[in-house]
């Protein structure tokens, strides 16, 4: 299982995207997908099985933007299937969120959201991640406050990465699932694991449990647990790719 970022200001963000799904195929997974950003909301493609699969399917019809975010799924909660692959997205379909690990309290949050009148469309623990996100959008925070509410209300282990439709950054955080940062001048990345973006940057950052980063295409920022800004120094790594 894996995730991957890529946060450019130019170029089409599918065909790195997919380059570094592959390069955390070793990590093991049973689907695939990929969320980009558009002006107004977030294009999703998602589907049980391999990369290939996946790329042959975007291939008539590819999503276009510049930022986007995808993930290799290993199945805890809910069968490997299409609905359950992620990107997993809000009712409004302007937010999308991949997500490695487990939401130990996701019954309890699932349960207050559909009360509010969150509608369910997958059987994972992932999915209230994005209808918290929503939620405290819809209650007037800005991005980094409503993706900063998501992760303060869950708990487990997690390594989560969203997009928010129209907004030029990936918002992402950790805990006890791995997370890094790939810096380079005009395009950044993010991912589970170093080998995923290392053909497109050798300039890392690890991130540390309970940080929450903002990554846009010029830079990142990053807050640990308490909201105080971090600084997270960036190293060249000396690997082959
Ligand atoms: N718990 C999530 C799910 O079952 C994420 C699994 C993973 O780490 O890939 O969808």
């Amino acid at each position: 299982c894996g995730i991957v970022a890529r946060i450019g200001a130019a170029d089409d963000a599918v065909d790195e995207l997919l380059v570094g799904l592959e390069n955390l195929e070793y990590r093991g997974y049973d689907s695939a997908g990929l969320a980009v950003q558009t002006d107004r909301d977030v294009d999703v493609r998602k589907q049980a099985g391999g990369i290939d699969d996946l790329r042959n399917a975007l291939a008539a019809d590819p999503p276009s933007g510049s930022l986007g975010i995808g993930h290799t799924r290993w199945s805890t909660h809910g069968p490997p299937t299409d609905a359950n692959a992620h990107p997993h997205t809000d009712c409004s379909g302007r937010v999308a969120v991949v997500h490695n690990g487990i939401i130990e309290n996701y019954q309890r949050l699932r349960r207050e959201l559909s009360h509010a009148g969150h509608a369910f469309e997958s059987d994972t623990d992932t999915e209230v991640i994005p209808h918290l996100i929503e939620s405290a959008l819809a209650d007037g925070a800005a991005p980094a406050a409503a993706f900063r509410a998501a992760i303060d209300r869950i708990e487990g282990s997690y390594a989560v990465a969203a997009v928010i439709g129209g907004r030029e950054a990936v918002y992402a955080a950790r805990n006890d699932s791995p997370l890094v940062v790939g810096a380079s001048d005009s395009t950044q990345y993010l991912a589970s694991d170093v080998p995923a973006f290392l053909e497109f940057t050798d300039r890392v950052a690890y991130l540390e449990d309970g940080d929450v980063v903002r990554v846009t295409p010029s830079g990142f920022t990053v807050t640990d647990e308490r909201g105080e800004r971090v600084h997270r120094a960036t190293e060249t790594v000396d690997w082959d790719p």
